[in-house]
């Protein structure tokens, strides 16, 4: 699978988001060593902690299936500019490896950066 295919699974799947507060929709495919596609959106609450993102979403997902190696992550909203994930979803990402890719684009195009690039010096126990 191309990272181009992995983030239109990501835009593809940006309509199961559900942003009533914010209107910001947001998806996530993770792919994983295997070859699975894990999906996630953003899932907002009246009670704006208790919200969580795309990324997140995509990863609890996967985790609960028993997976646990990553490869990529590829991530889409319907902002103009590309999103980047926040600093609780790049420490997210990280905990399951500084290799990990982090796709951000749109229709048109994308960009590729290693989470150690988007978290220098990532929190570790
Ligand atoms: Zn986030």
């Amino acid at each position: 699978m191309t990272y181009r295919d992995l983030l239109d699974i990501s835009l593809e799947n940006r309509k199961n988001s559900y942003a009533p507060y914010s209107n910001v929709t947001v998806s996530a495919a993770l792919l994983c060593a295997n070859g699975e596609v894990f999906k996630g959106v953003n899932v907002e609450n009246a009670s704006f902690g208790g919200t969580i993102c795309a990324e997140r979403s995509a990863i609890v997902s996967a985790v609960s299936s028993g997976i646990k190696d990553f490869k990529a992550i590829a991530i889409s909203s319907n902002l103009d500019e590309f999103i980047s994930p926040c600093g609780i979803c790049r420490q997210f990402i990280h905990e399951f490896g500084s290799d990990i890719d982090v796709i951000m684009g749109d229709e048109e195009d994308y960009r590729v950066y290693k989470i150690r690039e988007l978290l220098p010096l990532g929190f570790e126990l």
